[in-house]
């Protein structure tokens, strides 16, 4: 026997087969085409509410509460298998098994959509889940880093994501971010513009033919580009005229429709003409319509019985369409492929084997060669034990060097005077190591050698062991300023060179990285690789339990880029 629950508010299924009404709610059952779960009942009945009260629908519907023995995740696995099942949307307060949860989210995604809504993200918010339903209470950077390897849709707003899941529910994904606005008032389509630019879409530019056609179908006052105004007097020929010739151009790939309703218009006509494109229709469209319900509900109807989906601000739209694009993205993803990369596992196993159980800080030559058995380029590194040792090793690279001390105490060297660059010549070199012997005699350090390495732009990697979990990867940009700016991206591993790119892309620094006020651009590729790399060394020695490789230098493109200071812990054993 199976239990489901306790602290559930029960099961729906629309299937006329089954027509399964077993909750306490007020909402009627309508078949559609979302399922929803929900820890909770009042979210997943406000859910269900918003879609009825647009004359949608839903597929199933649960409420899971706090999964004694049938879970969240074997819910989505059952959505995931039911073709009725279009979009899935979920609510979460705790994931009791974030490792299933990514499992089935990934086998899931690729087919249709998941949109999340997980809540208890404040320091208070998760402390009125702890005393609710929840029991865990984890880190909401770690759940956002869950739902991007899962493919799931984030969202941190019920509306926005209902109005992302009518979107993904009547219309096919968009293939690219390449949109186009038609409007009869002005106002509202800059509203769009600025939010479709603001989510990441583009404008998309009209093709040659569409704008003659269009300067033939529209009045004189039209104006023929993006936004497309066909003016408030445009009627059924006009404005579906208008729709017609975008949908055909290969230059565009969704549409988002604004129409306030104009006494002197028949705009049921419009609604109809519209209603009749959009069964057809083979790429996404959104529409708003600015109207008073009690006149023109009909022409609200209408379109949504035509499959369009209808918002009431332009805003609401652009975010719906924003989302679909996003989903497209996640359809387009490859799978993660770093075990493509040669590395000498061996030897880095003899690195990491002495180390294992001690919850200790690794030698800083032992991280620069575990790092190098992976293929991530470092700045050449020696562990220097006596001050003879110095001078030999010193023969072998070319100056200028860097000398820094290596003890576990000195966290942050050069705040402490650990490290002294730009030494040019043996003289200098030894005065440094003598000073910081004396400095840190107490803590009778190691010392490293290294090469000096040109000027270059400092990024921050790292990665974090998670217990059950793959490891955190983190990218963000370095420097003195990295604890305040935080712009710091976290992703699960494994990633693939597609995955990095993205990461890279998303902190919000990134124009500084394609060179700002003439600057170059620095090695994104590279950058990429290396994540991708860190991302294998990871998975293949869980038993990481922090790394943080800080400054990583950037070069320009083409010339790649090196680690020259780098951290590792290993995890104790428990
Ligand atoms: P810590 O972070 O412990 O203070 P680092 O080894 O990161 O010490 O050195 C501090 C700074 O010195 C780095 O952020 C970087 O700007 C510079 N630096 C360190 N090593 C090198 C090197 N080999 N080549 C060029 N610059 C370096
Ligand atoms: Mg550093």
């Amino acid at each position: 026997m199976r239990i489901y629950g306790p602290n559930s508010q029960g099961i729906q299924n629309s299937d006329p087969d089954v027509s399964v009404y077993a909750n306490f709610t007020f909402v009627p059952m309508i078949p559609g085409n979302i399922s929803i779960t929900a820890q909770s009942g009042g979210v997943g009945e406000t859910l269900k509410l918003q879609l009825y009260r647009i004359g949608m629908g839903t597929r199933m519907y649960s409420s899971f509460g706090n999964e004694a023995d049938v879970s969240m995740n074997e819910i989505i696995d059952y959505y995931g298998h039911d073709d009725e099942t279009k979009v899935i949307m979920v609510h979460i307060e705790t994931l009791s098994d974030p490792a299933g949860f990514l499992d089935v989210c990934r086998r899931v995604t690729p087919k249709k959509p998941i949109l999340a809504l997980k809540t208890g993200k404040t320091k208070e918010g998760v402390a009125a889940v702890a005393s609710h339903t929840g029991s865990l209470i984890e880190q909401d950077t770690l759940a956002d880093a869950i739902f991007e390897k899962a493919g799931v849709l984030r969202f941190h707003c019920q509306q926005e994501m209902i109005e992302a899941a009518v979107a993904l529910s009547t219309q096919p994904v968009p293939k690219s971010e390449k949109t186009v606005i038609v409007t009869n008032t002005g106002g509202p389509a800059i509203i769009a513009v600025d939010e479709c630019i603001a989510s990441g879409m583009k404008l998309a530019k009209l093709s040659e033919s569409t704008g003659k056609a269009l300067g033939e179908l529209l009045f004189s006052e039209a104006t023929v580009s993006n936004p497309v105004d066909v003016v408030a007097t445009a009627g059924a020929t006009e404005y579906g005229g208008t729709v017609e010739t975008l949908l055909k151009d290969p230059n565009i790939d969704s549409l988002i429709l604004n129409f306030v309703t104009p006494p002197f218009v028949d705009c049921e006509a419009v609604a109809l003409r519209l209603a009749e494109i959009g069964e057809t229709a083979e790429k996404p469209i959104v529409c708003i319509i600015l109207t008073i319900e009690e006149k023109f509900g009909k022409v609200i109807r209408l379109i949504r019985e035509g499959g369009i989906p209808v918002y009431d601000y332009p805003e609401s739209a652009s975010k719906a369409l924003a989302a679909m694009i996003r989903y497209g993205k996640v359809q387009d993803r490859e799978e993660p492929a770093y075990q493509g990369h040669s590395s000498d596992k061996k030897r880095a196993e003899e690195i990491i084997s002495p180390h294992r159980g001690t919850d200790r800080f690794l030698p800083q030559t032992d991280v620069f060669e575990l790092l190098q058995c992976y293929g991530i380029p470092t700045a050449k590194t020696v562990r220097i034990g006596t001050r003879e040792e110095l001078t030999t090793e010193a023969g072998k690279l070319t100056y200028p060097v860097v000398l820094k001390v290596d003890a576990e105490e000195v966290v942050h060297k050069s705040d402490a005077g650990g490290v002294a660059l730009n030494l040019e010549d043996e003289g200098s070199l030894l005065q440094a190591f003598d000073r910081m012997s004396g400095m840190f005699g107490q803590y009778n350090p190691a010392f490293v050698l290294q090469e000096q390495k040109p000027a270059g732009m400092e990024i921050i990697m790292g990665a974090k062991g998670n217990d059950g979990l793959p490891p955190t990867v983190m990218f963000g940009l370095g420097g003195v300023f990295v604890e305040v700016l935080k712009d710091v991206q976290f992703r699960l591993a494994p990633l693939s060179q597609q995955d990095a790119v993205a990461m890279i892309h998303s902190i919000k620094g990134y124009p500084i990285l394609e060179g700002v006020r003439g600057a170059a651009p620095v090695d994104i590729d590279k950058l990429a690789e290396i994540l991708t790399r860190l991302s294998g060394l990871c998975c293949d020695f869980p038993e990481i339990h922090e790394m943080d490789l800080n400054p990583v230098l950037a070069f320009e493109s083409g010339k790649g880029a090196a680690v020259v200071d780098a951290r590792l812990k290993i995890r104790g054993i428990g």
